[in-house]
């Protein structure tokens, strides 16, 4: 079976702040911290209305083992406790809190000693960190792997969607803790640390090889231009050769994945045991006046890091969490960063307009595309038919949702959606396991 043909999209890269070094925000008025920021259960809040909180005390625990506990990004006041519908439609709960304005580290915080792989997997529970490339998937479940298992651990710096540079500055300005990080996973994993980078970001290529020159174990893997590189099969394969089957894990292949920043953040929390309460995110799209990458607190709304941008040059048509092609769209910017936020795009009313679909023409550019070589056009053929069987043997499931097809079609059809559509289907019609 031939996966991962090398050609992806050549989607416009639009990375119009690669150059500019992030910027750290003054602290807004109040945060939003959502108790639900990724992969896995809410959190359970620690704190109640009225109490006083500093940066980095923790205020809500892990809600399970796939979970991730959450702390406050602000000193300040606990005010109370939101609801809102989240961009998946899931109800939320979230914290307000006021700022004081002061930003007042928690005193109790220290570094953090690691000698082993069980005590790096306990570090990145502690600090509550997850994927921080947008996926959101808890560090310390992906890190709690047998080092016996891991060949690879695999740095993704690929940030292969369009407008998003804040994986590309990590990379630039967080070198010395990049490499750190390396030589860390390196020796408690026995295993081989590369980097995976897009071809189109020389310097940041040549400044982590400047760094890793005659360490050995570890390397850069130069990947193609093209998207998606930055999907985790798709950057498994371009990095190691090894290709991660339908219903199988990277583990399964002796690979561990972690995005660039998430592995910097890990190296911030051993230094100085501030846990994950801030990251860099790319405020780009043809609407934002003044694009730039900006260091924010969690939890501050995207109105907010707006207006830090200079606002909106023209009415904004659609906000994304993340990028043109994987990102989704929000209802509107008071919706607050979360740790999973790498940008925030705001596209002006023309960019915004999708044309409207057309009936199919079986061109076959959607399936020629395709990274996993699914086939979009009979997909969408199995949704019509709400054919769980068929959809099953066109294994909709391994689709990753990255865009490519939905970008070729001439139809304009909207296969990412009818993709995720067929995902529900297959599950719905899937018993539980262990269900008869
Ligand atoms: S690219 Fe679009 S028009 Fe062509 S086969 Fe696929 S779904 Fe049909
Ligand atoms: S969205 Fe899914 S079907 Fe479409 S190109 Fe990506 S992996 Fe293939």
């Amino acid at each position: 079976m031939r996966f991962f043909r090398m050609s992806g999209v050549h989607v416009p890269h639009r990375k119009n702040t690669a150059g500019n070094a992030p910027v750290r925000m003054p602290p807004p008025a109040s945060v939003l911290i959502p108790l639900s920021m990724g992969i896995g259960a809410p959190s359970t809040p620690t704190v109640q209305p009225g109490d006083k909180v500093l940066v980095g005390q923790k205020i809500a625990e892990a809600g399970g083992f796939v979970g991730a506990a959450i702390f406050s990004s602000v000193s300040g006041t606990v005010k109370k406790t939101e609801s809102y519908r989240d961009v998946f439609g899931r109800t939320v709960n979230a914290l307000l809190i006021d700022s004081d304005g002061e930003m007042t580290p928690d005193p109790t915080l220290a570094p953090v000693a690691v000698t082993t792989a069980k005590a790096l997997v306990d570090a990145a529970r502690a600090c509550g960190l997850v994927g921080l490339g947008g996926a959101g998937f808890p560090t310390a479940v992906k890190l709690a792997a047998d080092p016996a298992k891991v060949d690879y651990v695999l740095l993704n710096g690929a940030e292969c969607e369009p407008y998003i540079t804040s994986d590309t500055r990590t990379m630039l300005d967080r070198t010395e803790e990049l490499v750190a990080g390396m030589k860390l996973l390196r020796d408690l994993y026995s295993a081989t640390v590369v980097v995976g980078i897009e071809r189109n970001k020389p310097e940041a290529v040549k400044k982590i090889r400047a760094a890793i020159a005659g360490d050995a174990g570890l390397s850069v893997k130069v990947l193609p231009g093209s998207y998606p590189q930055g999907g985790e099969k798709v950057l498994i394969y371009n990095c190691t050769g090894r290709i991660v089957g339908e219903g199988k894990l990277p583990l399964d292949v002796g690979c561990i994945v972690l995005n660039v920043t998430t592995t910097v953040e890990l190296m911030k929390y051993l230094a100085t045991g501030m846990p994950l309460v801030e990251r860099c995110l790319t405020v780009d799209g043809s609407a934002v006046k003044e694009p730039k990458n900006v260091i924010v607190p969690i939890g501050t709304r995207m109105q907010d890091v707006f207006d830090f941008c200079g606002g909106f040059q023209s009415e904004p048509g659609k906000i994304l969490y993340g990028g043109p092609m994987m990102g989704i769209a929000v209802p509107d910017a008071g919706f607050p960063v979360m740790k999973t936020t790498n940008a925030i795009v705001a596209l002006n009313e023309r960019d915004a307009i999708l044309p409207d679909p057309t009936p199919c023409i079986r061109c076959g550019k959607c399936a020629n595309t395709c990274p996993l070589h699914l086939t979009p056009f009979a997909i969408g053929e199995a949704v019509q038919k709400k054919d769980a069987g068929e959809l099953a043997k066109l294994k909709v499931t391994l689709c990753m949702e990255c865009g490519c097809c939905s970008f070729i079609c001439p139809a304009h059809r909207p296969l990412v959606q009818q993709n995720k559509l067929g995902k529900a289907i297959l599950k719905a019609a899937t018993p539980p396991k262990g269900g008869k």
